[in-house]
């Protein structure tokens, strides 16, 4: 048999034993450069979205500011050819300014929602204005007379000389119609701080620098006219000479640059805790202004590690998916694997069998034969040993009719002798007769002796006991036993009837011996019909008033060689002799005991005599 423990299953490859191991190695391995590129990646596109949308706030703005500030910019066009604004300023005589603001110019501001209009004169003093405050004030060195005075168009950013006000001034010479001489400048003044309340409550933080790099707008007040950078002289020469701004030197904004990326500065500005903001700028090259837009990087670098947690979390179930598949397939390899090497186990297990099966088959086959053969052989060795014991009694029968034989030839003889060959006749005929009784018990001596086949036929048990009885007459005549025998000629039985007479010598011979001592001697033979399923049989009895059997050899009397008869007298095969050849046709044969001695009974299949 083949032991589970014997099976040798094929070695697990090297990916089979290291797979876990590989598992942890690419996990320790790769998640960190996942992290590291997740990172990265998610850093990069976040500073670019934030980028985009400062980007995007910064356009409208600068949009929205051109717009607003084109609206201004044609006012003093279509002022300066007004011819009673001309006659103002060519004749100051004509000039208004007093308690009361010029009703014309006070209409149009509130019109247009200037902040202020004002006319100046060719020698640069503000005759006329909607400010009555602003009357009488100089600005021949302001950028915006000095270029409208050059007979050129002016828009300029400065802070207010008089009123220190931010503002964006527009202006326009004014000229004599006739000489076409420059003999005034109409001025427009669009508040800075207007402008600035567009953006001021935008989520982005802006500032707004001029082209020195100082700040002229900002949603934080102290940062106005600091400068993202420290001026140079010749920049301080040139603020100086356009009279721009009263003073020239300005503050350094604090601002700590920590990094420069394609999509903007990293910057930290004196503003909360100097947190640190991507700034993006935008030109606006119409008014030389750069705009300054600060994207929040600390709600950027949140949904940053969010991205990377996640990344990193979706990295290590694929990791781990990817680990489960693996050991599965690994697994169920192996189990295909086991199971094949179980399969040719198991069928090599079956060819062994069934090559031990045939082995075994024909061995016993073998002995079969040699065993039939065998007790062949057996049954004839104990028939002649019957035979043998048969001898003494049959010696004895035969000498009787012997000595008569020899008595009455010798009698005839003298009947002979003296001429009386009737009374020779006489005696004659009974030694004839006497010869006939020899010849009749040798005759079954030699039917008995001689072999036989087991083949089982159709046969009437009667004859067979008759011959085992005439076989055994001179030792039941000469112990004086009585026998009762029931006819059973109007049966047949399925038997082999030198067999079957074998079988009925054992069964008498074993009941004189029990009744050898026994005061009563009663042989009874008789036989009952019994038909249980639907094969019909009959059972033969045959009966003594011997000893009985011990209770103890019951169960031992058809065991070879169980005999309790002295040595020499009993070989103890009698009935496991016959027990076998009852057998073998098909029958049972069984013992017990009766109230005055031994049963025994022969079932056979049987039917009625036709
Ligand atoms: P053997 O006659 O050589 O002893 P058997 O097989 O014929 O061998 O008988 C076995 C034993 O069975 C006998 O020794 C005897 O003890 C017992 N036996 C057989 N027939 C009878 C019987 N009719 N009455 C009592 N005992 C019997």
């Amino acid at each position: 048999m083949v032991d589970k423990n014997d099976i040798i299953y094929r070695k697990p490859s090297w990916l089979q034993r290291n797979v876990k191991f590989m598992y942890i190695a690419a996990l320790l391995v790769t998640l960190p450069s996942w992290l590291w590129i997740s990172w990265i990646t998610l850093n990069e596109q976040a500073h670019k979205d934030l980028n985009q949308k400062v980007y995007d706030d910064l356009s409208l703005f600068a949009d929205s500011l051109n717009s607003e500030l084109e609206k201004y910019r044609f006012i003093p066009k279509v002022l300066m050819l007004d011819a009673s604004l001309v006659a103002q300023v060519s004749n100051p005589s004509l000039a208004t300014a007093g308690s009361q603001p010029n009703q014309h110019l006070q209409h149009i501001r509130q019109a247009t929602n200037a902040d202020e209009v004002f006319v100046i004169n060719a020698t640069g003093t503000t005759i006329d204005s909607t400010n009555l405050d602003n009357v009488g004030n100089r600005y021949e060195d302001s950028p915006f007379y000095s270029s409208a005075k050059a007979g050129g168009s002016g828009g300029f950013f400065t802070l207010g000389l008089y009123a220190g006000i931010r503002g964006y001034y527009f202006s326009e010479p004014l000229f004599e119609p006739e000489t076409d001489e420059v003999v005034g400048v109409i001025v427009v003044k669009v508040n800075m701080a207007r402008l600035e309340r567009n953006w001021l409550n935008k989520a982005t933080p802006m500032l707004i620098t001029d082209e020195y790099g100082v700040v002229i707008a900002s949603s934080i007040p102290s940062w106005l006219f600091t400068t993202r950078s420290p001026l140079t002289e010749i920049q301080k020469q040139h603020i100086r000479a356009s009279s721009k701004y009263p003073m020239v030197s300005f503050p350094l904004l604090q601002t700590q640059v920590h990094k420069n990326t394609p999509y903007g500065q990293i910057v930290s500005l004196p503003k909360a805790g100097f947190k640190r903001v991507l700034e993006v700028t935008k030109r606006m090259p119409e008014l030389n202004w750069t705009i300054y837009g600060q994207g929040d990087l600390v709600a950027a670098k949140k949904s940053v590690y969010q991205g990377v947690a996640i990344s990193s979390l979706l990295w290590a179930l694929l990791l781990s998916l990817a680990y489960v598949v693996t050991q599965r397939r690994l697994q169920l390899l192996e189990t295909l694997d086991r199971r094949e090497v179980n399969q040719n186990r198991l069928q090599q297990a079956k060819d062994q069998l069934e090559t031990r099966v045939a082995e075994r088959t024909k061995a016993l086959q073998q002995s079969n034969q040699e065993l039939k053969q065998t007790q062949q052989e057996l049954i004839h060795s104990a028939k002649l040993a019957a035979l043998g014991q048969l001898a003494t009694s049959v010696t004895h029968e035969i000498n009787q009719p012997l000595t008569a034989i020899m008595a009455s030839a010798d009698n005839a003889e003298q009947w002979l002798a003296r001429s009386q060959p009737e009374k020779a006749q006489e005696k004659l005929v009974q030694i004839k007769h006497l010869a006939h009784k020899m010849g009749l018990i040798t005759a079954h001596l030699k039917t008995f002796g001689r072999k036989t086949d087991d083949k089982t036929e159709w046969v009437c048990p009667q004859t067979a006991l008759d011959n085992a009885l005439s076989l055994l007459q001179p030792r039941i005549s000469q112990e004086g036993v009585e026998t009762i025998l029931e006819d059973m000629s109007c049966i047949q039985v399925m038997a082999n009837d030198v067999r079957l007479e074998q079988v009925f010598i054992n069964l008498l011979t074993n009941a004189l011996d029990a009744m050898h001592k026994s005061p009563r001697k009663l042989l009874r033979i008789y036989f009952q019909r019994n038909s249980p399923n639907k094969l019909k049989k009959a059972t033969i009895y045959v009966t003594d008033t011997g000893s009985g059997i011990d209770s103890e050899h019951l169960q031992h009397l058809f065991d070879p060689f169980f005999s309790t008869k002295d040595v020499g007298v009993g070989l103890g095969l009698g009935l496991t002799i016959s027990y076998s050849i009852i057998k073998t046709m098909g029958g049972e044969l069984s013992a017990e005991n009766s109230a005055e001695g031994a049963v025994f009974a022969i079932q056979l299949q049987a039917r009625n005599r036709h």
